[in-house]
Order: C-alpha cells, then sequence, then structure tokens
C-alpha cells in the first residue's frame, strides 16, 4: 500500500483475475443464493458477519468493490453501503441507542438526523442534547452522563461550517465509554476520520463520490470488529440495501473523485476569496480561509477542503434580498445535495434549526457548493445576483 491516494483511486475496489480481466466489476443483481448442499448453506449463515453471501440484502460483488473501496478511502476496516446518506446516520444511531440511553448531537447537525432524534428516537425513550459544535475536551466531558452512549459528530456542521476538535470530543467520549459517530461526508478525502478517535464513520456517497448529482447512497465505515458487528448487524435487521446499479455508478464516480475535488477545492477557494470582497458579504464561513473561526482546527486536521462552503450577507439585507439575488442568477442552481459536478447555491436561513445558541452570524445567509464550472463564469454569475440585491 505504498501507493499516494490518487494512484489507490483508480484501484482500489477492483475485483482483477475474479472478472476474467475486465477493469470493473460487473452489475451484479441477485436476491437468491444457491448454495450447493445444507451444510454449505449452514456454514455461509454462521459466517454472517464476514464477506459471505448468504442472501442478496448482505450485498453481493458490486456492492463489496465499493464497500472495500470506501473503506480504504476512509481507513477504516470494513463499511456498509446503504441506500442514502440519511438511512447510513439512522442505521448508526439505532446501532448503538436503546431506551434510557443518552446521545449528544452537535447544534450544526445536518437537520434530517436532528428530526430523527427529535421524533423516533425520543419516541423510544432516548434522550438527545444538542451542544455546541465547538466545545472543548473538559466542556464535552461534562456533557456526557453515565448513560451516555453516542456522541455525533459532524464536522464541518451543516450550513455553518465549524470545525469540530475531533480528538478532544474522542478523548472525553472514550474515557466514559461512549463511542464516538462521526458524520464525514464533508471530509471525504480530507479527514482520516478512524486516526482522529472516531469509531463510527458515515457518509453520503451521493455527494463527492457519485459526483455526478444522479444517484443516493450512503455508507458506515468502523475498524473495530465489534463494531462491524453492530452496524452490519443494525443494517440487516432493518432490512436495508442498496441497488447494484447505483452502487456501480458510484464505483464510476469514484474514479475520477481525485480529479474533480481538486479543481473544485481551487474554484471553491478562489470563490471563497473573492465573495470575502465583496461589500454585500459579511462573512464567508470557509474553513480554509484563515478568517475562518477554526481555520487552525482545520489545518491540524484537514488535508484539504472540497467545495462547500456558507457566506453571510451584510445584516441591511433581508432574505428577501438574498433571494431576489439568487433568482437573477443563470448558472447557479437552487437546490438541495451538493458534490455533483454542477454549482449550486441555497438561501439557508429559516431552513436550520439551531436549539443551543449556536449558527447565528449576524445576517442572512446562503450555502454555496462550486462545481466543474470556469471560476470566471461563476464569480460572473454571483456578481450578477450580489448587484439585484439591491
Ligand atoms: C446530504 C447529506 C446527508 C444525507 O445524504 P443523502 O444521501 O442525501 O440522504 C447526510 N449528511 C450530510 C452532512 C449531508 O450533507
Amino acid at each position: 500500500m505504498s501507493h499516494r491516494y490518487e494512484t489507490r483511486l483508480s484501484h482500489m475496489g477492483r475485483p482483477g483475475s475474479r472478472v476474467h480481466g475486465f477493469v470493473n466489476p460487473p452489475v451484479h443483481r441477485g436476491s437468491t443464493v444457491l448454495f450447493p448442499d445444507c451444510a454449505a448453506r449452514r456454514a455461509a449463515a454462521a459466517r454472517r458477519f464476514d464477506q459471505y453471501m448468504t442472501y442478496g440484502t448482505q450485498g453481493g460483488p458490486t456492492h463489496y468493490a465499493l464497500e472495500d473501496a470506501i473503506a480504504e478511502i476512509e481507513g477504516g476496516s470494513r463499511t456498509v453501503i446503504l441506500g442514502t446518506g440519511l438511512a447510513a446516520v439512522a442505521v448508526a444511531l439505532l446501532a448503538y441507542l436503546k431506551a434510557g440511553d443518552h446521545c449528544l448531537m452537535p447544534d450544526s447537525v445536518y437537520g434530517p438526523a436532528r428530526n430523527l432524534a427529535n421524533t423516533l428516537l425520543a419516541g423510544w425513550g432516548v434522550e438527545t442534547t444538542f451542544y455546541d459544535p465547538c466545545v472543548d475536551e473538559a466542556g464535552m466531558a461534562a456533557l456526557i452522563r453515565p448513560n451516555t452512549r453516542v456522541v455525533y459528530t459532524e464536522s464541518p456542521g451543516s450550513h455553518t461550517f465549524e470545525v469540530q476538535d475531533i480528538p478532544a470530543i474522542a478523548r472525553a467520549a472514550h474515557a466514559r465509554g461512549a463511542k464516538v459517530l462521526m458524520d464525514n461526508t464533508w471530509g471525504i478525502h480530507h479527514f482520516q476520520p478512524f486516526r482522529h478517535g472516531v469509531d463510527v464513520s458515515i457518509q453520503a456517497l451521493t455527494k463527492y463520490v457519485g459526483g455526478h448529482s444522479d444517484i443516493l447512497l450512503g455508507s458506515i465505515t468502523v475498524r473495530e470488529e465489534e463494531d462491524w458487528r453492530a452496524v452490519r448487524g443494525a443494517a440487516t435487521l432493518l432490512g436495508q440495501y442498496a441497488s447494484p446499479d447505483d452502487v456501480w455508478l458510484a464505483l464510476r464516480g469514484l474514479r475520477t473523485m481525485a480529479v474533480r475535488m481538486k479543481h473544485q477545492e481551487a474554484a471553491g477557494m478562489a470563490i471563497a476569496e473573492w465573495l470575502l470582497a465583496q461589500p454585500q458579504v459579511k462573512l464567508v464561513l470557509h474553513p480554509a480561509l484563515p478568517c475562518h473561526p477554526q481555520h487552525a482546527l482545520w489545518k491540524r486536521d484537514f488535508t484539504g477542503a472540497c467545495s462547500l462552503f456558507g457566506v453571510v450577507f451584510q445584516p441591511r439585507y433581508s432574505i428577501e434580498d438574498v433571494q431576489r439575488g439568487i433568482d437573477a442568477m443563470t448558472l447557479f442552481g437552487i437546490g438541495a445535495s451538493w458534490g455533483g459536478f454542477e454549482s449550486l447555491i441555497l438561501p439557508t436561513t429559516g431552513h436550520i434549526t439551531r436549539t443551543a445558541g449556536t449558527g447565528d452570524y449576524g445576517g442572512p445567509m446562503a450555502r454555496l457548493h462550486i462545481g466543474l464550472e470556469d471560476v470566471e463564469d461563476l464569480k460572473a454569475d454571483l456578481a450578477r445576483g450580489l448587484a439585484a440585491m439591491g
């Protein structure tokens, strides 16, 4: 494994000689798996936590190729593929939480994860406390209760991009017997969760791995056998499965992820810096900008940035002004999700919920995703939008 990451991206998860020398794995569809005799079936069932098929829901060769690749990208040992990123969030939480448990979630958590905690998990007797994502080790230690089973993290946070001190949070959690789960979607390719104390890493493969805005997929990656049994077991119990056609598209997307992300990182930085110099803009929430409040943490723990960041407009503008500006733009699409080849902008004020007093930057906000278009064309489109804000 001495090759560099970009080289490995071209080779990981390939079945090689097992498919007669074709470069890519087949799209392997299947529900029933046949066995030569009853003993063989019993033996397979006894090895259900291994990469060994007994039924289609456990995936097939196409899934295994993507599982192996994601495990390698994340620096873990085993990965389970789920139908969406949100399914990965849900299965990971359900794998560890039961009635009477306490869960900690950052105030900047992905909105649907907050909704899950406040509805299904709450209804099943799991209490969730939303904490300041910028908590330090002592602060996290003080939040953990005897029944805290899961410390959930997401860094940077959704929409407001706070970078968390994951190693400090993990030390506090592990000292008190809690598991550290992380939504590492922003940091794919740039953050090695297991080197920083994470036990369970969640990805929305929908984003940069898919890369073309045409599939939904998620993954959960672990390093330890006990965590593999927890998450693989929960995925099986909950009947989770992903289409091999989508898995195959994710494998295709993966091969170009490094070059896409290199371009998008540079383009995102260029546009973030340009926005910072515009009079309509108060703040740019991009961890790779030196003015970002947790820039030092990002620099310490990440090897780069993706092209998703936030912008805070001057407080003299209303959210209606921002919406008018966005409507005047022609290149940026207005839509959720991100990580595709096309640029997106989304007004976020009024769409985000915070309950721990964080995330107010004193002006209306929007989230930008920078795609593969020409940077000067994108700047011109943003200039059009800024001018229309009045
Ligand atoms: C998009 C996203 C998800 C959910 O992924 P889907 O595949 O769209 O369900 C989870 N976490 C984060 C941070 C995301 O941005």
